[in-house]
């Protein structure tokens, strides 16, 4: 289940790839569909091509493949949060998604409010741990990334523009929304 979780992950960053450069073209250098694209590539050829022990190790292959293929600022993130999610795999779903949303925010040395990815993840993470149904948590994933929209990006490429950010989703926050939907749609209600 997390390997098709993952591989709904590569599926819809690859259909999205055009709509996030599209909105890194808006508010950073416009490669944000490019850089996942190329390593979600990589990753299912990872997965196509190993046998893994258990679904950390599988994890963690996706994390060093991110790190190793993305890039910019997002490769070192996703890459984080995968790292830190396998660690935690074994307290449950919700336990491994707060660990790699943790993850980012400290890479990123980053919180919620700053128009990036957390926007989306913190409170998808929140509405696992609470217990909440799949639709509830991607709903959240999606109200926080709609949110962005009128914020002040405060970290990444986006945060030179200052106030010229306002008025745009952010890129990132819309890619991670992708990875709740991929969730929502391949794990179980009480993952
Ligand atoms: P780059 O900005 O290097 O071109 P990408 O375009 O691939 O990298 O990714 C940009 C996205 O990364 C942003 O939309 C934002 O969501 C996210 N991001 C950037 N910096 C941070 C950070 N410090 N913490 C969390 N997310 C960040
Ligand atoms: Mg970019």
């Amino acid at each position: 289940m997390i390997e098709a979780w993952i591989r709904e992950f590569a599926r819809l960053v690859i259909e999205e790839a055009p709509r996030l450069t599209e909105l890194d073209s808006a508010i950073g250098d416009a490669d944000h569909g490019s850089n996942l694209s190329r390593g979600l590539t990589a990753v299912v050829a990872a997965l196509d091509s190993t046998t893994f022990d258990d679904d950390t190790a599988l994890l963690k292959k996706v994390g060093m493949v991110l790190v190793s293929t993305v890039g910019g600022a997002s490769g070192p993130l996703y890459g984080t949060f995968f790292l830190r999610a396998a660690g935690a795999l074994a307290g449950g779903f919700p336990a491994a998604f707060r660990a790699g949303v943790d993850g980012v925010a400290a890479r990123g040395k980053s919180t919620t409010g700053e128009k990036t990815m957390l926007d989306a993840l913190v409170p998808a993470a929140e509405a696992l741990e609470s217990g909440k149904s799949w639709p509830e948590v991607l709903a959240a994933a999606e109200a926080g990334r709609d949110a962005t929209i009128p914020l002040v990006a405060r970290k990444g490429r986006a945060s030179y523009l200052g106030e010229r950010s306002v008025g745009h989703l952010d890129p990132g926050a819309t890619s991670s929304t992708l990875l709740v939907a991929a969730a929502a749609s391949t794990l179980p209600p009480d993952a």
